[in-house]
């Protein structure tokens, strides 16, 4: 098997930077406990196999649940609550829970970042909890053992503002890449996405120029076309319906197996009702086939999930309950 390493991709992958492009993000939630980063008792890194991954969480926010899911029926957050509540959905304020974090996938020779969250310093006017941020990631990302220059390789699952923040740091004014050593691993779908919905008028095309292009200008990107390995048990997976472009990483290492699933499912709720048209999904029919054909796969079999915005306990199974119902069980 051939895995991804730098010289080999740099050769024959490096991506061409130019053209305007655009992104969209999500919309702005309420801020009342939004900044209240769960401690432990949850775990914070998982071991499958000869490969961990180590969630870094950036910020906490709740969003509106009658803004995501619009003519969906809310009162199925209240019916499920024994799941759902607290760590995925607050019936105070009628909002779900969204954690922004990276999964860092460690194998005994590389490191792996998955996502890159909101990022700081980053003018998102429209996005009021995500503009101008000063978070602590960079230092919640050493406390986790990890130097942005130990890092081998990024990955956005996709090109949503809060997936590529930190891509790119301010310095001296300029936007330089975070990981300054490490190869970005983007979807061509991904980029080329992107790239037409800017020539459309569509998009944001501020997020791109401080998080996208300056990867690509950097010479630091590498285009994925479909599904890549990356390393032993590490494999990034063409998984297109939240976008077009979008990608998964999938983790299979000594029978055991994992998926980091990006925003295929934004909160736990979406296993039982996937069809809900969900406001963040680029073409909202697109999202949903995604979601379902995803959940077909990894009900009721050992493959431990990850999405990107799962807070609190974050990992768990995709499971079937005695009534036949599926259901979101943390690990
Ligand atoms: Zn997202």
């Amino acid at each position: 098997m051939t895995f991804i390493n730098s010289s080999h991709l740099s050769r024959r992958h490096l991506l061409q930077a130019g053209g305007a492009a655009a992104l969209f993000g999500l919309g702005t939630g309420t801020r009342a406990a939004a900044q209240t980063a769960a401690k432990p008792p949850f775990p914070t890194t998982w071991t499958f196999g000869d490969v961990t991954v180590t969630k870094v969480v950036d910020m906490l926010d709740p969003f509106d649940a009658a803004r995501a899911y619009p003519g969906a029926p809310l009162e199925a957050f209240d019916q499920n609550a024994a799941w759902l509540v607290p760590h995925f959905y607050d019936p105070g304020i009628k909002a779900i829970l969204f954690s922004f974090h990276s999964y860092v996938v460690r194998t005994p020779r590389r490191t792996l970042v998955v996502d890159t969250c909101v990022g700081n310093d980053k003018d998102r006017k429209n996005l009021k909890s995500f503009n101008m941020r000063k978070g602590p990631y960079l230092e919640n990302l050493r406390a986790a053992g990890v130097r942005p220059e130990d890092v081998d390789f990024v990955t956005c699952t996709h090109f949503h503002s809060d997936h590529t923040g930190w891509n790119t740091r301010l310095q001296d004014g300029r936007w330089v890449p975070t990981f300054p050593k490490a190869k970005y691993l983007f979807s061509r779908a991904e980029v080329d996405n992107v790239q037409s919905r800017v020539k459309a008028g569509g998009g944001d095309v501020i997020s791109y120029n401080d998080s996208i292009l300056p990867v690509l200008d950097s010479g630091q990107a590498v285009m994925v076309d479909g599904d890549a390995p990356v390393d032993d048990g590490v494999m990034i997976v063409a998984s297109p319906g939240h976008t077009p472009g979008h990608q998964s990483v999938v983790i299979n290492s000594k029978g055991r197996r994992a998926v980091l699933a990006g925003d295929i499912l934004h909160n736990p709720i979406e296993v039982l009702y996937p069809e809900w048209i969900c406001l963040f999904d680029q073409d909202k029919n697109d999202g949903i086939a995604g979601r379902k054909k995803f959940l077909d796969a990894h009900t009721d079999v050992d493959i431990t999930v990850f999405a990107a915005h799962f807070g609190g306990p974050t990992a768990g199974h995709i499971v079937t309950d005695k009534t036949g119902k599926r259901m979101f069980k943390t690990a």
